[in-house]
């Protein structure tokens, strides 16, 4: 059974939706289970595609980060998937960061071939990336088809990058990289435009530029990234060789501000 998502971010007091959808259904009689904290909240029965429902009244949201588990199940297969929803306020930082090549040593290979817990993360992004939630909330946004949302999940919990939403790209979504993230931070931006945006791609840039976010170019040096903790400023934006680089520049610079 295929899932396919994106988290949701939310703010201040709005009532978060659950949009998912399956790709592959038929119309074979589904059942969708919601939980919190292992508390049935809801269950109902799905026949459509596409799921766009309020999450149920008795959710309990937190004020940063609200984890949701849902279970969905047909006669032969049983899914499960954690749904969350970040709460942003007005003018709160946060930092947007990239995943392939960013915090993750992708191999097109595993990735294609749904190995993408076999992937390796890059070196010391996942513990500069704890140090900065306690300043910063985190959201992942991903060129990565949204249908690999819910294995990503469990890859950032398995290599243990701070919890946070996932932006993924829908199938459906033909535009180009820098267009699928200018439009997705287009409903971030508008609440809260203290954000940090990290990314190894030039749309990836392009698209934290467009929103007046501050970017972090992290260069694609796999095998070259020990040491070198070198950041400088050219041209609009910070760049980077590795994490190291990421820390020192934090450090000495954006933490401090
Ligand atoms: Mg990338």
């Amino acid at each position: 059974m295929l899932i396919a998502y994106s988290d949701a971010i939310i703010y201040e007091n709005q009532h978060p939706q659950l949009v998912f959808s399956l790709p592959n259904f038929k119309g074979e009689q589904t059942l969708l289970e919601i939980y919190q904290k292992k508390q049935l909240l809801d269950n109902f029965s799905i026949n459509n595609q596409i799921i766009n429902v309020p999450l149920p009244d008795n959710i309990k949201l937190d004020q940063d980060l609200t984890e949701i588990e849902l279970v969905v199940s047909n006669k032969t297969e049983k899914q499960f998937f954690t749904y969350s929803v970040l709460k942003l306020s007005e003018n709160e930082p946060y930092i947007i960061c990239d995943i392939d090549f960013t915090i993750s040593a992708t191999n097109f290979i595993l990735y294609l071939s749904n190995n993408i817990l076999s992937i390796k993360s890059l070196k010391y992004s996942a513990d500069t990336l704890n140090d900065l939630s306690h300043h910063y909330k985190i959201i992942y946004l991903t060129g990565r088809l949204d249908l690999h949302s819910r294995v990503t999940k469990i890859w950032l919990s398995n290599h243990g990058f701070p919890k946070g939403p996932i932006i993924a790209r829908s199938r459906q979504d033909l535009r180009g990289l820098a267009k699928f993230k200018i439009n997705a931070l287009e409903k971030i931006v508008p609440v809260s435009a203290q954000g940090i945006g990290i990314g190894d791609l030039r749309s990836d840039i392009t698209a934290y530029r467009y929103h007046g976010l501050l970017p972090i170019h992290i260069r694609r040096l796999p095998y070259f990234y020990k040491s070198n903790d070198h950041y400088k400023f050219k041209n609009g934006y910070y760049r980077v060789k590795t994490w190291k680089g990421i820390q020192k520049l934090f450090n000495e610079k954006l933490l401090n501000q």
